[in-house]
């Protein structure tokens, strides 16, 4: 229950002294048919029938009517609770099945149990194709203790990275100049696709080359690529051996500013596609930034995020359902507003507790 004192409309409220505001985040959330009891005991998602816990007023205003009073004293009499840690975090491994962790910032990557249901799903079909995601910086959860990141350095402070709902492969398995070397771990080809990048990455152990062409793409998630072309020609890609089958539609790295931003045939090699694997499962890509070409972390294509259902909702008739925010996100695997709102540099208005994550 809210007992600050009666402030309101104020922005900057790190003590959380904002009655509007409270009561304008319980009537928001009392829509999800979630519960939790004050002891942290999860219940089954409310009747929203017979539940009386819910408040049918979008957009919530803040304002402390009768009906929002009805409902508090619901929630009070049935010792409810604003649901915290609704999902529990999983940690990442690799292969996804061993005991191996992958690294993240202080500690094992993790990501929320059901992106993590859909990582796995992904990560083993990968691993099962000969590709690899090992050495991954997964950045997941990303820290909130360490405030806001520069934005100027291509970071959004209010990332899917913190919900524990994205995560980064890694940016050291792809070469800037298109190299592949397996020992190494350098084994990602970036290719470029419309806004965004595909990534392929080069399969171990190679199986045999398949005896005809045309079975070079069978397996669409793992393919034979670059049949006949030439990997550091000029211009590279060009078709070297005419009188035998060549690779149609070539697959070119995208390569750094350092190469000139060049675009190099992969060598021949079996390649798996781990952008479609992933987005098989839920693991979506995002685009690249305008600036990609004088900002090196604007490329993103290492970046994949589980885009979650909405909670079940009593939504007002007539209105739509209220999209969770930055806040919520974080308060669903137990990071509790206060924390966010008086780490330094964090989020202490209600603008950034109140906006969409990305
Ligand atoms: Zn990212």
């Amino acid at each position: 229950m809210p007992n600050g004192k009666y402030v309101s409309n104020v922005k900057n409220d790190k003590q959380l002294t904002d009655l509007a505001y409270l009561v304008r985040k319980f009537q928001r959330q009392s829509q999800w048919l979630w519960r939790m009891k004050a002891d942290g005991t999860h219940l089954p998602d409310a009747d929203p029938v017979k539940d009386g816990g819910t408040i049918s007023k979008n957009p919530p205003d803040g304002i402390m009517d009768q009906q929002t009073a009805l409902v508090l004293r619901a929630w009070v009499e049935q010792g409810l609770h604003m649901v915290l840690n609704k999902f529990e975090l999983k940690e990442l491994h690799w292969p996804p099945d061993s005991t191996a962790t992958i690294p993240s910032e202080g500690g094992p990557a993790r990501l929320r149990q059901d992106a993590y249901d859909a990582w796995l799903a992904a990560a083993r079909l990968i691993h099962q194709k000969g590709g690899f995601l090992g050495k991954t910086f997964a950045s997941s959860p990303r820290g909130y203790k360490a405030g806001k990141l520069s934005k100027s350095k291509g970071n959004s402070a209010y990332s899917w990275h913190y919900a524990a709902l994205g995560i980064d492969l890694d940016e050291g398995a792809s070469s800037y100049d298109g190299t592949i070397n397996p020992k190494r771990g350098v084994r990602f080809v970036v290719e470029e696709e419309g806004n965004m990048f595909r990534l392929w990455c080069y399969a171990e152990p190679q199986p045999p080359v398949p005896v005809d062409p045309a079975d070079d793409k069978k397996d669409p998630h793992l393919q034979y690529r670059n049949r006949n072309i030439a990997t550091k020609s000029s211009p590279p890609g060009r078709k070297i051996k005419n009188t035998e089958t060549s690779e149609p539609t070539p697959l070119f790295h995208q390569c750094g500013s350092k190469a000139g931003f060049a675009k190099v045939a992969a060598p021949a090699a079996w390649y798996v596609d781990v952008s479609s694997l992933m987005e098989m499962k839920g693991m979506m890509r995002i685009a690249r930034h305008k600036d990609w070409q004088v900002n090196p972390k604007a490329w993103e294509w290492w970046h994949y995020e589980y885009r979650p259902k909405a909670p079940p909702m009593m939504v007002p008739p007539g209105t739509l359902p209220l999209q969770l925010t930055f806040g919520d996100y974080l308060q669903l695997y137990g990071v509790h507003e206060y924390k966010l709102r008086t780490i330094a540099d964090g989020w202490p208005d209600h603008s950034d507790i109140e906006r969409r994550p990305g």
